[in-house]
């Protein structure tokens, strides 16, 4: 285990917000965790989990230990005649092991190709994307419990995966996830009812085309945070109780919307922020993505600072006009290394 002082963390989260981490340490095995933890107490540091940095808002300085996952590995466990079983290491690459999955036919996760981070962080707000949720698949989540100071393992049932929401959302500072254990399909279940999804893959109903048309709709719309540092949809779809949302459509008949099994309704946050004249339009170097108004982008060198001054004028208009408030997704972090509230 090598640990650093002063680490800078811009190439380390997908926003390249300037971070200076106070201490640094890269994990690649699961008893690093337990030394790790162990120097942070001494210390007196809090510990901040840090991934692939896809879906976090880091402060200028960070005093405190920031844990990197980096633990590998992809292990069959077991296999029937209808799934298998595979246990994998936090720090894989997300989207190299969904290709992987595809190539040795295993089937579900196609959905959810080229979605930034790493396997790790996949349960954590229960990654989802074109009709998928990554916890469909997931059956365990193995992991340190720094209440109980042990390992261990949790269900998937009580993991209690919903809308980008976990048992780890619920518990910010608890568990640090060691590896992700998976039961994915034997043959495809190809889901296409979501969006131009079925259009695009035509007559070809392979796993592998499904995955491909992912691919390119994701690229077509979406920024690469290589080019517009990003972290993705910035905030959730507001879900509204149904008297709600009827009060709203008597105004704006378009909204487009997803009933839900509770009889409640999600909203397109993208659409609000478009209608609220967010879409395409900047706050100084950060603004929201011109070809997709529910990405927030760091045009030039933004801070955190600059980045809550745009998201909460985008919160402000879109609740004046809508009387909706939205709430942002990414994981807001304070100096001390702990995950805040958002304000706004
Ligand atoms: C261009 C782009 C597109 C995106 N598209 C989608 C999408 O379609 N669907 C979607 O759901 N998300 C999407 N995201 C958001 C993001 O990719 C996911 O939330 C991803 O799972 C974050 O992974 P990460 O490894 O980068 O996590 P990080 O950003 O490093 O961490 C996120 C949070 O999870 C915690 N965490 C991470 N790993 C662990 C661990 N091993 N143990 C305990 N806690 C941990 C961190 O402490 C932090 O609080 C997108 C992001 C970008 C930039």
């Amino acid at each position: 285990m090598q640990l650093k002082a002063q680490v800078q963390l811009k190439n380390l989260n997908t926003l390249n917000l300037n971070a200076i981490a106070s201490h640094y340490v890269q994990i690649n095995h699961p008893d690093e965790v337990i030394a790790a933890l162990a120097f942070a107490e001494q210390q007196h540091l809090n510990v901040l989990v840090l991934s692939g940095g896809s879906n976090v808002l880091l402060p200028q300085q960070v005093q405190a230990l920031v844990m990197h996952l980096n633990i590998q590995g992809i292990e069959v466990l077991s296999e029937d005649e209808n799934t298998i079983t595979v246990k994998v290491g936090a720090g894989q690459v997300w989207h190299d092991f969904v290709l992987y999955s595809t190539q040795q036919q295993w089937f579900g996760l196609q959905n959810l190709a080229l979605i930034p981070g790493l396997v790790g962080a996949s349960p954590v707000q229960n990654i989802g994307a074109y009709g998928v949720e990554a916890g469909e698949f997931i059956e365990s989540v193995q992991v340190y419990d720094r209440e109980l100071k042990q390992f261990d393992s949790i269900s998937a049932q009580d993991c209690h995966f919903a809308y980008r929401h976990s048992i780890f959302k619920d518990h910010p500072n608890r568990y640090i996830i060691v590896s992700v254990t998976f039961k994915l399909l034997k043959q495809a279940e190809l889901k296409l009812n979501y969006g131009d999804l079925k259009q695009a893959v035509g007559d070809t109903l392979t796993a592998e085309n499904l995955q491909n048309q992912v691919i390119q709709i994701r690229q077509s719309k979406l920024p690469d945070p290589k080019e517009f540092p990003n972290v993705g949809s910035f905030f959730k779809n507001p879900i509204l109780a149904q008297v709600e949302f009827d009060k709203i459509t008597q105004q704006f008949p378009n909204i487009p919307h997803y009933p839900q099994a509770n009889s409640s309704v999600k909203v397109a946050a993208g659409w609000l922020i478009d209608q609220a004249g967010w879409k395409g339009k900047q706050l100084g170097s950060v603004g929201m993505f011109h070809k997709q108004a529910l990405v927030l982008v760091n045009y030039a060198e933004a801070t955190l600072a600059d980045v809550q001054n745009t998201y909460q004028a985008v919160q402000s208009d879109v609740k004046q006009k809508f009387s909706i408030l939205l709430e942002p997704e990414p994981v807001l972090y304070s100096e001390q290394g702990l995950i805040q509230a958002h304000s706004g």
